[in-house]
């Protein structure tokens, strides 16, 4: 299967998980998650209509900049940001899902005030609370996202999470629904209901994330083939 017969097979899953939880499909994004491919495979998602792509390295990022992986489509990044590493992500990615702490989130404002923009951002929740994983709990994200709203150069634009491999099939759907509900609360009590990305989801359990109220997936395999890890 090419990249874009994978991409148009997504599309129609999408749709159909988004139907049958009474959504308006348009409102979902396809995010490819492009690490470990190349910049021709980018530009192939590009042109099969992908709505962005993410990535998760900013070395990597850097190298297929240079190629012209990503003309044509919003850059995400998605993947873990070290704070001495923002200044190179800050103004080049549409938007930064991955931002997990409040020692980041003031190292991207000052970046972006330096270049006078101003960054959207997603607040990544550590929901299961794992130990190997960055992200604010569950129990912390209020008092963050009230905190991130005195950042001038940031806009946060929503949440984002990836939850533990799931064990059993839909295994992790109440963690969406758990995201879901903090997204809900969040952009409604502190955000004026300016929230508008709800970024979770991938090639295994898309269907159950848009179930629990994705806004955006993110899928890598399931487009690009399996990566091979050298
Ligand atoms: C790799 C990656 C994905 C996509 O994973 P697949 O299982 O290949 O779909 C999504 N989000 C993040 C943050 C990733 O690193």
């Amino acid at each position: 299967m090419s990249i874009a017969e994978n991409i148009s097979a997504i599309r129609a899953r999408m749709a159909a998980a988004a139907e049958r939880a009474g959504r308006d499909p348009k409102e979902i994004l396809l995010v490819g998650a492009s690490k470990m491919n190349s910049a021709a495979a980018c530009r192939e998602a590009i042109a099969a209509g992908i709505d962005a792509l993410g990535e998760n390295r900013v070395q990597e990022m850097r190298e297929k900049l240079a190629e012209n992986a990503y003309a044509g489509a919003p850059l995400h990044f998605i993947g873990h940001l070290q704070r001495n590493k923002a200044r190179q992500v800050v103004g080049t990615a549409d938007l930064i899902h991955s931002v997990g702490s409040l020692a980041l989130l003031e190292e991207i404002d000052r970046q972006a005030e330096k270049r006078s923009i101003c960054q959207d951002v997603l607040l990544e929740v550590n929901i299961a609370g794992e130990e190997s994983k960055s992200g604010f709990s569950p129990e912390a994200l209020e008092a963050a996202a009230e905190r991130a709203r005195e950042f001038s150069h940031v806009r946060v634009c929503g949440l984002m999470t990836i939850p533990p491999p799931a064990s059993v099939p839909h295994g992790n759907f109440s963690y969406f629904e758990k995201v879901c509900r903090l997204y809900v609360d969040i952009g409604r009590n502190l955000y004026d209901n300016g929230f508008v990305y709800l970024s979770m989801g991938m090639s295994d359990d898309f269907e159950d994330a848009i179930a629990a109220g994705a806004t955006v997936v993110r899928v890598g395999s399931a487009i690009f083939g399996r990566r091979q890890y050298l």
